[in-house]
């Protein structure tokens, strides 16, 4: 299908809701859809890679390069900073292809009004219940940061109206044919 202007999806959802497990099978579905690499002063995760899940900075980098004007958006989430950077949207976009930010909450709103014809798409768990199964069984998290990611979810759901289309992460192929339905729609419009 051709494409009469590349798309801005923006993916949100509290953390374990599943954004980079629907992002990943989405994109092995649709490998024209590009995906920026933000910024971020936390540690890598076991796997992580430097330049493919996040660029990895310290707080001295990441603070040099708010004043140098090099993000779209950047937020506090959690306890760690994270950002898009300019060189990234215009990287994907300078190729014509549509592209997905996959950012937190705050990031969105900021994306929503630089570029109004954005598509917010917020991810959502079945229940806070799940939630907290799900950031257990992915591993990656400590008491203190699966409590502090739960506080977050809740004030995160509360935003949810605020976005064009809301998908619940409950069956994950089910999910997932939802998103890819999503994006076709919105591509086509
Ligand atoms: P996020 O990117 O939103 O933080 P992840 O994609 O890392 O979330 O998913 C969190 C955990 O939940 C992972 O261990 C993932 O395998 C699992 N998961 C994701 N979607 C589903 C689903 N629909 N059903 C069951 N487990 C899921
Ligand atoms: P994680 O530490 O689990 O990778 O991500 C934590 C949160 O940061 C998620 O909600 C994720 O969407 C958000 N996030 C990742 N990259 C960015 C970004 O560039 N900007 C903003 N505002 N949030 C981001």
């Amino acid at each position: 299908m051709s494409l009469s202007e590349p798309k801005l999806f923006v993916i949100s959802g509290p953390s374990g809701a599943g954004k980079g497990t629907l992002v990943a099978r989405v994109r092995a579905q649709m490998p024209n859809l590009g995906l920026t690499v933000s910024a971020t002063t936390r540690e890598p995760r076991a796997g992580e890679m430097d330049g493919v899940n996040y660029y990895f900075l310290t707080d001295e980098e990441f603070t040099a390069r708010v004043e140098a004007g090099d993000f779209v958006e950047w937020a506090q989430v959690h306890d760690h900073r994270y950002g898009t950077l300019a060189s990234e949207v215009e990287r994907n976009l300078s190729t014509g292809q549509s592209l997905i930010l996959e950012i937190d909450v705050q990031g969105a709103l900021a994306v929503k009004e630089r570029f109004p014809d954005a598509v917010l798409i917020f991810i959502e768990p079945p229940s806070l219940e799940v939630l907290r199964e799900r950031l257990i069984g992915r591993g990656s998290e400590t008491p203190e940061s699966l409590e502090l990611r739960l506080h977050t979810a809740e004030s995160e759901m509360q935003l949810r109206d605020r976005y064009d289309e809301i998908v619940t992460n409950d069956d994950l192929d089910r999910a997932t044919d939802e998103l890819i339905s999503v994006l076709h729609r919105h591509e086509r419009s």
